[in-house]
């Protein structure tokens, strides 16, 4: 199988897979005041440490959450204020946090208008949480956090960033992005999945979404997924050898994409003229169905996606291309192909012999009918 899938989830290193087996081997749980517990414990705490080196974060910071989704709804909910002002492309796990959202306005590349969000906050004295994500998971394109971060704190707005796909691809940290909140999941860097974390900045505070027992101080009860969390900690230990190889990424990234223009001139590669993280690529052949893509070539052995992974297993058009103002047949159109730090110059060369011969079939067909 030739995975290029990698931003619906990265597949896991075996020395994520020995520190996570090695992790559920121990007995205790980490509230308990016995050796065993402590052990437990100490695991926990090592992870916490990892996951918030990466992002420059204090470790009592750090709430492990059952994964991004999680994350992002307990920034939401727990942050406190009423008036939540989104993107239009962010993952549904923001969109649906709440049920009133203000939304902001995107260009055609799928970047926020940082009047938009002026605007929005200047006319109400109510202060908000602001949510917008560092890279669109779909087209790779990256929002000016930092910028719009600044605006949002003009106005006692607080800010949160869903950075999920960003770890590993760009150089950041909670303080170069300026922002209150950060979403992170463990298995788009090479952790377990279920298991993700909200980090904030110092000063700030969630009201807990799962009340209980008072794990994670209070912001998340329920004993605490030890193996998964060990993971994610062990994930985020390899992230600045990962980040080494994004230029490496890049380059077999820009040559698929010439590639494709130079054998169909007529494909469009969506949000290619902004900042995008370096490996993903969004192929629209406008007319040629996302879904038949997907499924020929998963029969040739290559796993793709048609936009964002579809949930439960219904492929819908993607909001992030309709945002961007493509029509139902474009969104329908397009592709994602997302490069893993594993991925070979020979894996790119056989996914562009496999899907040009695709589009060229699907074309044929269209011409003689
Ligand atoms: N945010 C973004 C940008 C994502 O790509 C994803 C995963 N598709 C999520 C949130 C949800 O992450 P999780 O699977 O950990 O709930």
């Amino acid at each position: 199988m030739i995975y290029l899938d990698c931003n619906a989830s990265a597949p896991i290193s075996d020395q994520v897979m020995e520190a996570v087996g090695h992790a559920m081997r121990t007995t205790g749980n980490p509230s308990s005041v016995h050796s065993d517990g402590r052990a437990a414990r100490a695991l926990v705490e090592g992870a916490r440490g990892a996951v918030a080196q990466m992002v420059g974060a204090a470790a009592q910071n750090v709430i492990f959450t059952s994964g991004a989704t999680e994350a992002n709804n307990l920034a939401i909910s727990g942050s406190g204020r009423k008036r939540v002002v989104v993107s239009p492309v962010e993952h549904p796990s923001v969109l649906q946090a709440r049920s009133e959202t203000e939304m902001l306005a995107v260009d055609e590349n799928g970047v926020v208008i940082p009047g938009s969000l002026e605007t929005l906050l200047e006319g109400s004295d109510e202060t908000a949480l602001v949510s917008v994500m560092l890279a669109n998971n779909e087209t790779g394109v990256v929002q000016p956090i930092a910028d719009l971060a600044d605006i949002a704190h003009r106005y006692g707005a607080f800010f949160h960033c869903d950075a999920v796909q960003a770890p590993g691809r760009l150089s950041f940290s909670m303080s170069s992005l300026r922002v209150d909140m950060l979403t992170l999941s463990a298995h788009k860097i090479g952790g377990p999945r279920g298991v993700g974390a909200l980090i904030l900045a110092p000063e700030v505070e969630v009201d807990g979404m799962i009340k209980g027992g008072g794990q994670e101080r209070r912001r998340r009860s329920g004993t605490e997924n030890v193996g998964a969390i060990v993971g994610f900690g062990e994930a985020a230990k390899r992230i600045s050898k990962t980040l080494d190889g994004a230029t490496r990424l890049r380059s077999l990234r820009d040559e698929l994409e010439l590639r494709v223009l130079a054998t169909v001139p007529e494909a469009i590669i969506y949000g290619a003229r902004v900042n995008r993280l370096p490996n993903t690529s969004n192929i629209g052949v406008v007319g040629v169905s996302a879904e038949t893509q997907v499924i020929a070539m998963d029969m040739a052995g290559i796993a793709i996606s048609a936009g964002s992974a579809c949930s439960s297993g219904k492929v819908t058009s993607s909001h992030v291309l309709r945002a961007m103002g493509l029509s139902e047949v474009a969104a329908q159109s397009a592709i994602r192909i997302s490069l893993c730090p594993e991925t070979t110059k020979s894996d790119i060369d056989h996914f562009l012999n496999v899907w040009l011969s695709h589009i060229k079939a699907v074309k044929d067909r269209t011409k003689a009918a």
